[in-house]
This record gives C-alpha cells, sequence and structure tokens, in this order.
C-alpha cells in the first residue's frame, strides 16, 4: 500500500509517520523509532507477527525462504532495545544527556553480530553494506546506523528531533528555516492526536 503524500511516495513501511517526514533514506530511521507511539499507546513491535512483517517490509529483516527462519524472539528484543538506543541518539540532537553504555548496549550488540561489508560496483561507486534488504537483524540495524551516519555527514541528521513532550519523544524531521522545532506538531504535540481523531471520523462518516 502506498500513498502520494507531497508528491513523495509515501512507502508503506512508513505509513505510521503520517507527517513532518524525514527524506529518503533518513525516512527509514525515523519510520523504525516512530513505531512505537506513546501518544495513542501502539507498538507495531508489541505483537511478533506484526514486528515480523513490519521488519520484512522495511527490508530490516527478510529470512531467506530457503531457510528456515531463525527464532524470533530474541530478535523482537533486539529490535525494540536498538529502537530505543537509536531514539536517544536522535535525542542527543536536541541536546539531551549524553548517551550512557546503557543506551549504547543495544548497538554494540548489532556491531557485534552483523557482518558489514565494503564493495566496488560496476559504476565505480564504492558502497559499505550490507545492502537492504538485509536477510538477518542486526544487519538491517546496521543499515539503519549507516543511513544515521551518512545523515550526519551531510547535516540532515541535525534536522531529525524527537518531541519535547517527555511523555510523546516521536521522531520528527525539523524542515523549519531557523531549526527551532521542539514539537512534533506545529501547534501542540497533541494536535497530532486530535488531526487522526478527525481524520478517522471523517473516514468513518464517508
Ligand atoms: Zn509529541
Amino acid at each position: 500500500m502506498t500513498a502520494t503524500l507531497n508528491s513523495m511516495t509515501m512507502p508503506s513501511w512508513a505509513s505510521h509517520v503520517e507527517d513532518k517526514l524525514a527524506p529518503m533514506p533518513l525516512l527509514l530511521v525515523q519510520a523504525f523509532v516512530d513505531t512505537l507511539d506513546r501518544d495513542l499507546g501502539t507498538d507495531i513491535f508489541a505483537q511478533p507477527d506484526q514486528a515480523r512483517a513490519w521488519l520484512a517490509d522495511a527490508g530490516l529483516r527478510v529470512p531467506d525462504p530457503g531457510r528456515p527462519d531463525p527464532d524470533f524472539a530474541d530478535d523482537l528484543r533486539l529490535a525494540r532495545e536498538a529502537r530505543e538506543s537509536i531514539r536517544a541518539l536522535i535525542g542527543r540532537t536536541t541536546g539531551n544527556e549524553p548517551l550512557t553504555a546503557d543506551d549504547l548496549a543495544p548497538l554494540e550488540k548489532v556491531l557485534g553480530q552483523a557482518q558489514p561489508r565494503l564493495e566496488v560496483t560496476a559504476d565505480g561507486r564504492v558502497p559499505l553494506g550490507p545492502a537492504l534488504p538485509a536477510r538477518a537483524l542486526a544487519d538491517g540495524l546496521l543499515g539503519l546506523l549507516l543511513i544515521i551516519r551518512d545523515a550526519q555527514a551531510d547535516g540532515s541528521w541535525d534536522r531529525l528531533k524527537l518531541c519535547g513532550n517527555p511523555d510523546c519523544r516521536w521522531a520528527f524531521y525539523d524542515r523549519s528555516h531557523s531549526r527551532r522545532g521542539a514539537w512534533c506538531d506545529m501547534a501542540s504535540c497533541g494536535n497530532r492526536l486530535k488531526n487522526r481523531n478527525l481524520r478517522a471520523r471523517r473516514a468513518q462518516a464517508s
């Protein structure tokens, strides 16, 4: 399922983000962190089947169909823990406390498990892999870290922020000229919920 938004084709794995979208490929990092919606009390990773489907759709974990799918419980735990690590990384953009060893531990685990590869392609580029889709979750999460590294190099990372509402912590992309946006929504954090409720009511009415 895709929807067109601001002339950009929305990938189905980002349909829950809705607005204040980061450019591709940083959108994948934003969508991963925003799989947990504290505002609505929903979590795409709460149910193993839903988590497995989302991770596959996003290309972060696409098990080889020719092999038995490895146990998902460990991967699901790693996905949830890495999500909070990356949320903490984004929090540093808005001047939160330095990251602790606990914050970083899940990403250290990813770095220990993943198998990055440097390639030279026929068109002369030298990408660091693994290319998405990834067979193993650690490789997919390593792909997210590489996206973060590139965004830090080109400056777009500084616009990816966490909502200033401590009960929300939604990741949003600040396109404002001043770069001083602090909330997941223009007026107040709660507007996002109100807008969604309004949309849901309109959808029901039509
Ligand atoms: Zn918010």
